[in-house]
C-alpha cells in the first residue's frame, strides 16, 4: 500500500480527459431525455441485503465481488455493485407504482466490484443506465434496446451487433433447468471447476462459460428457445418483429444468458465488433419478478446498464471521440501588480459575456507571463502595459503567429469580437440578422462594462514590474 499510488482497479479522471466524461454524459442525459426518462441518484451503498436479494446469491457479483462492511451501528452495507437493485429499492420506497402506471428512471454515476483488473476491467467503474418499471409489454423491451442503440449511433459507433434472447418466465425455464441438468451431469468430469459448481446452484450460467471444454459439451445442448412457452415466445417473437419494424438488426444468441439471476423472457447485450474479450457496451432485459422480489408490487420492469468506461474506449479506438479543448479564448498579462486590478476587472467583464478568460500573474515578467499564456493555449494575449494604460490603450497578441497591435480601449470590445468568439453562453456569431443582433449586443454589453474598467482609478505612480 502506498499513499501516493490509487488503489488497485481504480484510477483518476484528470482535468483533459473529463472534457470526454462531461461530453459523453452530456449525450446521454439528452438522449434519455428523448425518450422520457428522469434521472434518479441513489446512496452509493445500500443494505447489503437488497444486493442479495436483488441481484442473487449464487451470482459471481455476490458471490465474490462486492464491497461488504460493517458499520459503526453494527449493520452490513455495500457499495453499490450495479443500479438495478437501488433504483427498485427507491421505486418501492418513495411508492412510485401509485404515482403513475409507468415509471422511467435512469442513473449514471459510479459502481463497485472487485474484480481481478484487467482491460476494460476496473473495481471502480462508470454505469448509466435505465429502467422501465410497469410496463410488461414487448413495446417496453423493444424500446429500450432501441434506446442503448440510439445513443450509440448518436455517439457516432457503427458497427453494432445486438445480440438477444429470451431466458423464458420462472415455469418455462425449470423445464429448461432440468433438461440442462441431467446433460451436463452425465458430462460433469469434462467440465471447468467453476461449472462443476455451478452445475446444482445456477445451471443456466453454465451456458456463458467461455472455457472451450464446455463450450464443446453445451454445443450439444438444445436452446432455452425450444422450451419456451407459448406466452413466453409470443412475447419474444413480438420484440423481435419491433425491432424489424424500425430497421435494427439483431442476432439471436441462444447462449445468452446474462449473470444475474433476476433476468425474465428478454435479456440481451449491444457489442461494438473487434473490442477484445471485454466487448459487450451494454447489457440487460426484463426483470419481471424483481420488484417483488424486494419487497414490493409484483410490477414488471425492464432496463439495461452500460460501462462509461467501455463506451469511451471504443470511441477512441473507434476513433470517434471528438477533440476537446478548455484552452483559454484570451490571456490578459499585466505588467505589474497596480494593473493587475484593471486586468483582473477586465477578466471579470469577459467572463461574464462568455469568454474563457486567464489571468496572469502581474508580478511576472512579460516574457515568463508571455510563455503560460503559449501553455495554455490562448488564442489571443492582451498585454496592459503601464505605458499602453495610460494612453487607454492595450496590446493585442495573436499567439498563432506572434503578430501584434495596439488597440485604444475604447475600440476594445469591438475588436474582442471580430477576434474571438465566446467560448461558453448563448451568444451565436454568424451572418444571420438573429445573430448579427447577438454580435451588437454582445459589443453593446462589453462596451458599457468596458467603460467601468476605463474608469478605474488606478493609481499609475510605482507601477513597477519587478522581474524586470
Ligand atoms: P453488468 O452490470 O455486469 O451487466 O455490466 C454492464 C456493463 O457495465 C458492461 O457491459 C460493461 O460495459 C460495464 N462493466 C461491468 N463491469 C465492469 C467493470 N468491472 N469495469 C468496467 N466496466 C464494467
Amino acid at each position: 500500500m502506498t499513499l501516493t499510488t490509487a488503489p488497485r482497479g481504480t484510477y483518476d479522471i484528470m482535468p483533459n480527459q473529463a472534457l470526454a466524461w462531461q461530453w459523453l454524459e452530456k449525450n446521454i442525459r439528452e438522449v434519455f431525455l428523448l425518450y422520457g426518462y428522469g434521472e434518479i441518484r441513489t446512496p452509493i451503498f445500500e443494505h447489503t441485503e437488497l444486493f442479495q436479494r436483488g441481484i442473487g446469491e449464487t451470482t459471481d457479483i455476490v458471490e465474490k465481488e462486492m464491497y461488504t462492511f460493517t458499520d459503526k451501528g453494527g449493520r452490513s452495507i455495500t457499495l453499490r455493485p450495479e443500479g438495478t437493485a437501488s433504483v427498485v429499492r427507491a421505486y418501492i420506497e418513495h411508492k412510485l407504482y401509485g404515482q403513475a402506471p409507468v415509471a422511467k428512471l435512469y442513473y449514471l454515476g459510479p459502481m463497485f466490484r472487485q474484480e481481478r483488473p484487467q482491460a476494460g476491467r476496473f473495481r471502480q467503474f462508470h454505469q448509466f443506465g435505465v429502467e422501465l418499471i410497469g410496463d410488461e409489454s414487448p413495446v417496453a423491451d423493444a424500446e429500450v434496446i432501441l434506446l442503448a442503440h440510439d445513443l450509440y449511433r448518436r455517439l457516432g459507433l457503427t458497427d453494432l451487433e445486438i445480440h438477444l434472447n429470451s431466458v423464458g418466465c420462472p415455469h418455462c425455464r425449470q423445464e429448461y433447468k432440468r433438461v440442462l441438468t441431467s446433460m451436463l451431469k452425465a458430462a460433469a468430469g469434462e467440465l471447468c471447476p467453476t461449472c462443476r459448481v455451478r452445475l446444482d446452484r445456477n445451471p443456466l450460467r453454465l451456458l456463458d462459460c467461455k472455457n472451450a471444454a464446455c463450450q464443446g459439451i453445451l454445443s450439444r445442448v438444445p436452446p432455452i428457445q425450444n422450451y419456451l412457452c407459448t406466452d413466453c415466445r409470443h412475447h419474444f417473437d413480438q420484440v423481435v418483429a419491433l425491432l424489424e419494424t424500425v430497421n435494427v438488426k439483431y442476432e439471436l444468441s441462444p447462449r445468452l444468458v446474462r449473470g444475474l439471476d433476476y433476468y425474465f423472457r428478454t435479456v440481451f447485450e449491444i457489442l461494438n465488433k473487434d473490442l477484445g474479450a471485454q466487448n459487450a457496451l451494454c447489457g440487460g432485459g426484463r426483470y419481471d419478478g424483481l420488484v417483488e422480489e424486494c419487497g414490493g408490487p409484483a410490477v414488471p420492469g425492464v432496463g439495461f446498464a452500460s460501462g462509461i468506461e467501455r463506451v469511451l474506449t471504443t470511441l477512441e479506438q473507434r476513433g470517434k471521440l471528438p477533440e476537446f479543448s478548455n484552452s483559454p479564448n484570451l490571456y490578459l498579462i499585466p505588467l505589474g501588480e497596480q494593473l493587475s486590478a484593471v486586468a483582473f476587472s477586465l477578466a471579470t467583464t469577459l467572463r461574464r459575456a462568455g469568454y474563457i478568460v486567464e489571468l496572469g500573474n502581474g508580478r511576472k515578467s512579460l516574457k515568463s507571463q508571455l510563455k503560460t499564456a503559449h501553455k495554455s493555449g490562448a488564442a489571443l494575449a492582451v498585454i496592459i502595459g503601464e505605458d499602453e494604460w495610460q494612453a487607454r490603450e492595450v496590446t493585442f497578441k495573436k499567439m498563432d503567429d506572434g503578430s501584434q497591435k495596439r488597440i485604444a480601449v475604447a475600440d476594445l470590445a469591438t475588436e474582442i469580437v471580430k477576434l474571438v468568439h465566446p467560448s461558453v453562453g448563448t451568444s451565436k456569431m454568424g451572418k444571420g440578422s438573429q445573430e448579427r443582433s447577438s454580435v451588437d449586443d454582445l459589443i453593446d454589453t462589453l462596451q458599457k462594462e468596458l467603460a467601468m474598467v476605463n474608469h478605474l482609478v488606478v493609481p499609475l505612480t510605482n507601477c513597477t514590474n519587478k522581474e524586470e
